[in-house]
């Protein structure tokens, strides 16, 4: 018997990097014999230019191949999540026959939080074990499941009252005021039919590991705790799922951090669909040119009123985004930074020895992609999970330092004085020493394989 996965992944970088490393360690470490990933995406040309090198190294054993949706002038509407999970709803007949089309018949199935509806397909195709990868940390499986658990009108009633949630065995959830209650509802109404579907898998994965997430873990471990919630379904934590660095990769950003000091450079991200406003954008500039600090900044065309808007609006990624910084801005910094237009190599960059410090939204994949360099962070939460992250690495593990939001901006004072804290003070040099510990138990983790060997069988 030739045994075959199939593994689908929602809309955007940070599903389909995991999902991939994963496919990898399906082969190398679980003796597939050929693992088929599908990408669901908007935009094939411009998933295909981000994945590069994955496509050109063709594998027969390793199939990657798109899932493209038109959602061209169709409102999706919603947040983030109600918006990702809309497009895997109309992309199920797809996923339904890409599946059905594959020769020899998968025996495994997983797909990404975002996708759990495909469960219920997987199963119709009598595939024998369906799999979710939670993407992101295992809190947010936490939260997921448990909001899940508990009818609409308790947890209605919960979050009104105290602004947070109590997770059994874990720690609890802020909540921000509600700003727009119908899209509040909606996607409570999302998550909660997401964490139902989740208990319907026959296990999980998550891209994390015991160090990272000792308490968490331990909670679906323990039957009085998630494990209660999760009624027998195994949670696996299989991560760090991270992209290695290419060896040798030309870039011209790698050619600049060639010439830097030692861990003397702050690189600035905000992940693949962050978005800042223009007069975000323009503190920011000003922020990095007074702390004096070397920098690598990839920028993007700002967006007023929704800070993942270059993750759909394609007509955001035709604007230059140069045109928005103050004027000067590039000449004046051009011996100390490096402004790069939209997207850069940011593991290479993480992993490139002059690189100290990642001022990041603390979106799952660069929060790891940092640990695993052993990079300390400047949290800068803008949507979705990444204000949990954040919490997580700046409050729990000391890993980063936060920056203040007054009046819904973060000044450039605030700006210069996060990026010298983190480079260069005190507190910098225990968040780095913090970091760097941690980086030694993800490479630990990397060494085992973490789903028991009969699990498949
Ligand atoms: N990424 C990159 N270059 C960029 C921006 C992002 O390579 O300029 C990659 C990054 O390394 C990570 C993924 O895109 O693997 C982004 O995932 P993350 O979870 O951090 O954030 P998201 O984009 O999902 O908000």
């Amino acid at each position: 018997m030739v045994f075959h996965g199939a593994l689908v992944a929602s809309p955007g970088m940070g599903h389909a990097v995991p999902i991939l490393e994963l496919g990898k360690r399906l082969l190398n470490h679980h003796r597939f014999d050929r693992v088929t990933v599908f990408l669901v995406t908007d935009d094939v040309s411009r998933s295909k230019s981000l994945i590069g090198k994955l496509l050109t190294e063709e594998d027969p054993k390793f199939v990657i191949r798109f899932i493209q949706l038109d959602v061209s002038g169709q409102d999706l509407g919603g947040s983030l999540l109600t918006k990702l999970a809309e497009m895997m709803r109309k992309a199920l007949p797809q996923i339904r026959s890409a599946v059905m089309g594959l020769e020899p018949r998968p025996s495994v199935f997983v797909v990404d939080l975002l996708g759990t509806e495909a469960l219920a397909v997987a199963k119709e195709l009598e595939i024998m074990k369906k799999h979710v990868l939670v993407t992101t940390s295992a809190w947010f499986l936490a939260l997921t499941v448990y909001m899940a658990s508990l009818d609409k009108e308790t947890l209605y009633k919960h979050l009104s009252s105290r602004g947070a949630l109590i997770i059994p065995g874990c720690n609890p959830v802020k909540f921000d005021p509600v700003e727009d209650p119908s899209n509040y509802l909606r996607e409570l109404a999302e998550s909660q039919r997401i964490g139902a579907e989740v208990v319907t898998a026959d296990g999980v994965f998550v891209n994390t590991w015991h160090s990272l997430e000792p308490m968490t873990i331990g909670s679906f471990l323990d039957p009085e705790n998630l494990g209660m919630v999760m009624r027998d379904v195994p949670v696996y934590s299989v991560g760090p799922l991270v992209r290695p660095a290419e060896p040798g990769l030309k870039h011209g950003v790698l050619d600049w951090l060639d010439l830097q000091p030692k861990e003397s450079v702050v690189y600035v991200s905000f992940g693949s669909g962050g978005a800042l406003t223009a007069e975000q954008t323009i503190e920011l500039a000003y922020g990095l040119e007074l702390s004096g600090q070397r920098f690598v900044w990839v920028v993007r065309p700002p967006a007023e009123h929704d800070p993942c808007a270059s993750m759909f609006d394609k007509t955001n990624n035709e604007t230059e985004p140069l045109d928005f910084l103050p004027d000067g801005f590039v000449d004046r910094t051009k011996y100390i930074g490096l402004v790069v237009r939209t997207w850069a190599p940011q593991e290479e960059i993480l992993a490139h020895e002059s690189t100290g410090g990642f001022v990041t939204h603390c979106g799952w994949n660069s929060v790891l992609e940092s640990i695993v360099n052993g990079v300390p962070m400047v949290a800068w939460p803008l949507y979705s999970e990444q204000k949990m992250n954040a919490w997580m690495i700046s409050e729990e593990l000391k890993i980063a330092s936060r920056v203040n939001v007054a009046d819904g901006i973060v000044k450039k004072e605030e700006i210069v004085e996060m990026v010298k804290r983190v480079m260069d003070e005190e507190e910098g040099k225990e968040i780095r020493k913090n970091v760097k510990e941690l980086k030694k138990t993800a490479e630990e983790a990397l060494k085992k394989t973490h789903i028991p060997s009969a699990y498949f069988t």
